[in-house]
């Protein structure tokens, strides 16, 4: 072969992977995720996640909608189809925490935070010392009354449990 097709054959390469990247940038952009490589989706994007994380020791199980890898660190995404509030629900909040508390369990590294994204807007939850304990607080509690059967769900709508934040760790949920 020739060094002109060489030449022209390698700048076709560059060329397709300059388009692949650009198009990656510009999903990861519209989605609105953190620049950082994505390991992990849930709506099946980029890949799937074999099996929900699950802490054994709280009885925790979940996934979020995406995990980016990003300076070694692993950060939950959490996408709700609502407009965003004027401060994240403290609900959601819990669930993405509960994300983080997994991942660290999991990967044996501590997210340093997560990310809700709702339709127009996407706030940079801190995983704090304090929401940490928050959320370990909370599931020992759900635990304690479902092992008392003080949770019974009082209601039948399918709607309601879809849209509620506490459905990681609700087995009641429909
Ligand atoms: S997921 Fe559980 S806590 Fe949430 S609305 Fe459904 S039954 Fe109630």
């Amino acid at each position: 072969m020739n060094s002109d097709v060489l030449f022209y054959i390698s700048l076709v390469i560059l060329v397709i992977g300059a388009v692949l990247i650009l198009l990656t940038l510009r999903r990861k952009r519209s989605l609105g995720l953190p620049s950082g490589r994505i390991i992990y989706s849930d709506p099946g994007v980029w890949g799937k996640l074999e099996k929900p994380l699950y802490d054994p020791a709280l009885g925790l199980t979940g996934k979020p909608d995406y995990i980016v890898e990003r300076r070694g660190r692993f950060i939950p995404v959490e996408v709700k189809s609502g407009w965003a509030p004027e401060k994240p629900y403290d609900s959601h909040i819990m669930q993405l925490a509960s994300y983080c508390l997994l991942l660290e369990k999991g990967m044996q590294k501590r997210p340093p935070y997560g990310l809700l994204k709702y339709k127009n807007r996407t706030f940079a939850i801190r995983y704090t010392d304090e929401l940490r304990q928050q959320v370990i607080e909370l599931v020992e509690e759900i635990q304690t009354r479902k092992e008392q059967g003080e949770l019974d769900r009082s209601h039948h709508n399918p709607n309601r449990c879809e849209r509620c934040g506490y459905r990681f760790t609700c087995d009641q949920r429909l």
